[in-house]
C-alpha cells in the first residue's frame, strides 16, 4: 500500500496551518530550542544560533551516504541548514554550522518549499532529510505547509543533534515521520566543554523520548527504505568522552531494545579538537570493540555499525557471531 506521510492529514485538517502560526509566534521571544535565548528573531539574529526570521540553507542534494534505510537507491533528499545551536569543537561541518558560511542563503518558506519539491519531483529522493533543523523548526513547518499544497508526499527526516526542546518537538507531532537524533554524551560536563551546551543529557534524553512517543520503532517498506520511526545515531569519541555504554544502555532500558541505532566510528580530530588532549586522536580498536561488545550484551539488535579502518578486523568477527546488525 502506498505510504502517506502523516503531515498530509495535518494539512487537510487545518492543524498544520495552526502549528505554523503557533511556531512563528514563538520567534518573538525565541524558545525554539533548550537555550531559550528570548530574542525577537523577527528583528535580529542575536541568539546563540545567530539565526533570524529566515532559514539559512547551505546546500541541498540527493545524498547517498546516509544509512541504507535512508539513502535507499535514489538517495536521501538532504537540506543542510547553516548555523547550529551547538558549538562542537570537533564539528566536521564547522564552516557551515559555526563559521561565516559564504554559501549559505537565507530563504523564505516559498524558496524552501521549492527545494523540497525539487528533491522529491526532479531528483526522486526517498525522503526530505533536514540536517541541523532545531533552530529552524518554525521555518521548516511553514515551508512544509506550502510544499504540501504543491504535492509533497514523501517522509520528512528530522536529522538533529537532539538538543531540542520537547515543546518544539510537540509542534512536530504528525509532521515528522522519521526522527534521526544523535545521542552525543552521557555527561553534562563533557557536553558543556566540547559543545557549549547546558543540560545536554537531560535535554537530549527528553527529546528522544518524545520522538519515540511520536513515531515508535523504525518501519520500512518492502525494499528496506524507511517510512516512519526512530533511528538514533551515536558517534564514539576517544577516551569515552561520548559515554557510549551509558548512552546505549539508557536507550536499551528507557526507549526499547528494538530501537534502531547507528553506531559511528568515523571520528577524527577536526576543527579545534586537536587543541583538546582528550579528543586529539581517532578512536582505537579497543575503544571500538568495547562499544560493539556492549551493544551485543545489551540486546540492541537493530541498526548499523560503521566499519573502522580496513586494517581493523573487528566487524568480520562480529558478523560471524550472527549479529543482525548491518555493516556500513
Ligand atoms: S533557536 Fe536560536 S535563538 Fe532560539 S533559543 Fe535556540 S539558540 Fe536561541
Amino acid at each position: 500500500m502506498m505510504f502517506t506521510p502523516s503531515y498530509v492529514a495535518l494539512y487537510e485538517s487545518g492543524e498544520l496551518e495552526s502549528r505554523v502560526n503557533q511556531l512563528n509566534a514563538r520567534l518573538l521571544s525565541c524558545d525554539i530550542c533548550p537555550r531559550s535565548c528570548g530574542v525577537n528573531r523577527f528583528e535580529n539574529s542575536g541568539g546563540f544560533c545567530r539565526s533570524g526570521r529566515l532559514a539559512a540553507v547551505s546546500s541541498y542534494c540527493d545524498h547517498h551516504g546516509e544509512e541504507p534505510a535512508l539513502s535507499g537507491t535514489r538517495g536521501s533528499g538532504t537540506i543542510f541548514f547553516s548555523r547550529c545551536n551547538l558549538r562542537c569543537i570537533y564539528c566536521q561541518n564547522h564552516q557551515i554550522s559555526q563559521g561565516n558560511d559564504s554559501s549559505a542563503q537565507e530563504m523564505d518558506s516559498h524558496q524552501l518549499s521549492w527545494i523540497m519539491l525539487h528533491l522529491q519531483n526532479d531528483l526522486e529522493c526517498h525522503n526530505i532529510n533536514l540536517v541541523s533543523p532545531s533552530h529552524f523548526v518554525p521555518q521548516i513547518v511553514e515551508a512544509v505547509h506550502e510544499a504540501v499544497r504543491g504535492g509533497l508526499c514523501i517522509p520528512l527526516v528530522y536529522n538533529t543533534n537532539a538538543y531540542d526542546s520537547v515543546s518544539a518537538l510537540k509542534m512536530l507531532d504528525g509532521v515528522i515521520d522519521i526522527y534521526l537524533p544523535d545521542i552525543k554524551y552521557s555527561s553534562d560536563k563533557w557536553a558543556r566543554r566540547f559543545s557549549r551546551s547546558k543540560g545536554y543529557v537531560t535535554a537530549s534524553r527528553s527529546a528522544i523520548m518524545e520522538m519515540y512517543r511520536q513515531v515508535g520503532n523504525l518501519v520500512t517498506d518492502e525494499s528496506g527504505v524507511a517510512q516512519r520511526g526512530l533511528i538514533v545515531r551515536h558517534l564514539i569519541l576517544p577516551n569515552d568522552m561520548s559515554g557510549s555504554i551509558q548512552s546505549l544502555g539508557w536507550l536499551a532500558d528507557n526507549i526499547s531494545r528494538d530501537v534502531t541505532v547507528s553506531i559511528m566510528s568515523q571520528y577524527y580530530p577536526c576543527h579545534n579538537a586537536s587543541q583538546e588532549p582528550l579528543l586529539a586522536r581517532k578512536i582505537t580498536s579497543e575503544e571500538y570493540h568495547a562499544v560493539v561488545t556492549c551493544v551485543e550484551k545489551m540486546g540492541l539488535e537493530n541498526g548499523w555499525l560503521q566499519q573502522m579502518d580496513a586494517a581493523e578486523n573487528y566487524l568480520p568477527d562480529f558478523r560471524r557471531e550472527g549479529h543482525p546488525f548491518s555493516v556500513i
